[in-house]
């Protein structure tokens, strides 16, 4: 298996509940690395443009709506299939069908606002960390 990198966001519904630290070690606890991160509360251009393959589905307007209702905690994770690793923890998209103990199981409010973004591919993950981190990334050196 690859070391992976994957994009990660902490959504404003599991900021506004204070669950960034609890998160944050679920991903270190699966062996994921905190490589990157920052906060910040995006502008509707940001959250359309980053969500733009969702552009005309009808929860899209929702969706940009909640993501830009607050901050937002962005970070890389790296590490062994690091993509569908933390696909795997964060749980099922429909909070209703998310496995017992994932992040969505425990910290969703609801299909919209299910506390987290992960990538879907390697290839997304690269184009998704290049938008929030343009300047690079630097490597863990321990
Ligand atoms: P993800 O990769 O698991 O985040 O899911 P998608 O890429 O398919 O969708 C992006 C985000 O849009 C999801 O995380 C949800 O916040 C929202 N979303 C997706 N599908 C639906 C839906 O059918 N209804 C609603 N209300 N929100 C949705
Ligand atoms: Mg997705």
């Amino acid at each position: 298996m690859a070391i992976e990198r994957t994009l990660s966001i902490i959504k404003p519904n599991a900021v506004a509940k204070d669950a960034i630290g609890a998160i944050l070690g679920r991903f270190e606890a699966a062996g994921l690395k905190i490589v990157a991160a920052r906060m910040l509360h995006m502008s509707r251009e940001q959250a359309s443009a980053f969500y733009a393959i969702h552009q005309g589905k009808p929860f899209f307007d929702e969706l940009v709506d909640f993501m830009i209702s607050g901050p937002v905690m962005v970070q890389v994770l790296e590490g062994e299939d690091a993509v569908a690793k933390n696909r795997e923890i964060m749980g099922a998209t429909n909070p209703a069908q998310a496995a017992p103990g994932t992040i969505r199981a425990d910290f969703a409010d609801s299909f919209t606002e299910n506390a987290v973004h992960g990538s879907d591919s390697p290839e997304n993950a690269a184009v998704e960390i290049a938008f929030f981190f343009p300047e690079g990334v630097c490597p863990r050196t321990r």
